[in-house]
């Protein structure tokens, strides 16, 4: 996998395409996930980066974070409606995150192209998993 980013790789991803399996415990260790918020980089075709700061679920035992693909593409369909609304259905891939204090930059005063990769860590693995088990419960963290 070619690197885009010029930070170090970190963090494992999942972008969770199942939408009645919230992954309140970890796919992986099967202990409790936590809800984080991430700047999750994304890149949406042809050329449009994006930094959305999205509550995720995250093992810290695995340093797995988990994004909802639904939720994901709301928070994109909302954004791009105003500027670009073209661009709503086009491929897209999570690529990183960025450090809070870089997303807080970048929301000052939009980042460049060049300036983006400058601060974007990569993931180091991106994963994929199916539910073991599919939970009947109100997911009350919400
Ligand atoms: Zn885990």
């Amino acid at each position: 996998m070619t690197r885009f980013g010029k930070q170090p790789a970190r963090h494992k991803f999942f972008l969770n395409p199942h939408q009645d399996a919230r992954f309140t415990s970890c796919p992986k260790c099967d202990g409790k996930t936590k809800l984080r918020k991430f700047p999750l980089f994304i890149h949406v075709n042809p050329l449009q980066p994006v930094v959305l700061n999205k509550s995720c679920r995250y093992c810290p035992y695995c340093d797995l974070i988990i994004a909802h693909q639904d939720e994901i593409e709301q928070q994109l369909a909302v954004l791009f409606m105003q500027q670009q609304p073209e661009v709503i259905g086009n491929d897209y891939l999570v690529i990183g995150t960025l450090d809070k204090a870089d997303w807080r930059r970048s929301m000052k005063k939009p980042f460049n192209f060049e300036e983006m990769r400058d601060c974007l860590h990569d993931f180091k693995k991106v994963m994929s998993f199916e539910p073991t088990r599919y939970i009947w419960v109100k997911d009350d963290s919400k």
